[in-house]
């Protein structure tokens, strides 16, 4: 769909407004033999005394070479929560412009798209947790300026089909939000490879799942890089902080260190799917690209009390639309893992 204005598709008022031009924008590169006099900054060396690189210049090179995509198609915030907003932001007017959201889903859409007053239309996925295609073109209107789509979904686990996703960008000439937390947790490859060919996807993933770094928040996006520099100018100038850069540089470099986690965490998954489908009180596991496990039993919140009362806390996604007497369980450690399955024999009565 090269046909689509890109341009046309943000808001006036983002076009128009000036953005914060700080200090650090200019002289970055605190490496340099420099004096810096320029940012009010305390000059007594602690390691974090400067502000950080508002633009993560390095550390967007690292993951533009491990995403095969250009660094001016990155953007990088604190955690994908702060990513989706500035996305929201960047294309949708208050009070005025729509969003569909496809429940059972990642409840921070709905959120964000509250925060900012957008009006939301929702098509629930089929009873494979896929996609409606027809429903969810019947409900684009003048004003959907955003789908959000998560694969692997948040909490059913499974990942959405390629071919779905393609229909909707073939079809849809707005914003199109491939939320891609879980994807390294999956067979189905990236779609990444296709904002190329479909400059209205924007795809987001995590340093919060699979690389293990929920604590440091930092959210990734993937697009052209017209809407990447509209997101650079609305964002706050210092939204990746030193530390975070510091830590995720480390981590990348060394990949081998992550994929070896990831095949540990999908190891235990199958090892406590293959366990939990002995017991009786368990109806249904649905299946998982992730790195939980979406469980329906007998009486959910019956079940949840009984796991927190012998020391485990599991998500109860029971009041989703779609997902009634459901639970979800993280996969956790070998013996975390033994120790969960354990408490499923002593309450399986
Ligand atoms: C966990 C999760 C994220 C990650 O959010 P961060 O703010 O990067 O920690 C994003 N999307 C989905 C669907 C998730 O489940």
């Amino acid at each position: 769909m090269s046909e689509i204005n890109l341009e046309k598709l943000v808001r006036p008022i983002i076009k128009l407004i000036k953005s914060y031009s700080s200090a650090r924008n200019e002289f970055y590169n605190l490496d340099e033999d420099k004096i810096f006099m320029d940012a009010n900054e305390n000059p007594y060396k602690n390691s974090v005394n400067r502000y950080p690189d508002p633009f993560q210049v390095k550390l967007k090179k690292s993951i533009a070479s491990l995403k095969l995509v250009n660094p001016n198609q990155i953007l990088l915030g604190n955690g994908s929560d702060e990513i989706l907003d500035i996305i929201i932001r960047t294309f949708c007017e208050p009070s005025q412009d729509e969003v569909i959201l496809l429940p059972p889903t990642y409840g921070m859409y709905e959120v964000l798209s509250n925060i900012n007053q957008l009006i939301i239309k929702k098509v629930r996925l089929n009873e494979k947790f896929e996609l409606n295609l027809n429903l969810i073109f019947n409900k684009i209107s003048k004003k959907t300026k955003i789908i959000f789509i998560c694969s692997p979904n948040n909490p059913t686990g499974n990942s959405i089909p390629t071919e779905q996703i393609i229909a909707i960008l073939n079809k849809f000439s707005g914003i199109v939000v491939l939320d891609e937390a879980y994807v390294d947790f999956s067979e189905c490859e990236s779609l990444i490879g296709l904002i190329k060919t479909y400059p209205n996807l924007i795809v987001c993933q995590t340093f919060s799942k699979a690389y293990g770094m929920a604590g440091i928040r930092l959210g990734m996006c993937f697009a052209n890089s017209i809407f990447i520099n509209y997101f650079n100018k609305i964002k706050p100038p210092y939204n990746v902080n030193s530390l975070t850069q510091d830590r995720a540089l480390k981590l990348l470099e060394s990949p081998e260190k992550i994929n070896n986690v990831i095949n540990k965490i999908l190891d235990e998954r199958k090892n406590l799917e293959k366990q939990l489908i002995k017991f009786k009180f368990i109806v249904k596991i649905f299946s998982s690209d992730a790195n939980f496990l979406l469980i329906m039993v007998d009486q959910a919140e019956k079940r949840y009390n009984q796991f927190l009362s012998k020391g485990v806390v599991l998500r109860n996604r029971s009041h989703l639309t779609g997902c009634e007497n459901t639970l979800r369980v993280t996969v956790g450690t070998p013996e975390e893992n033994s120790k969960f399955i354990n408490i499923c024999k002593e309450i399986d009565v």
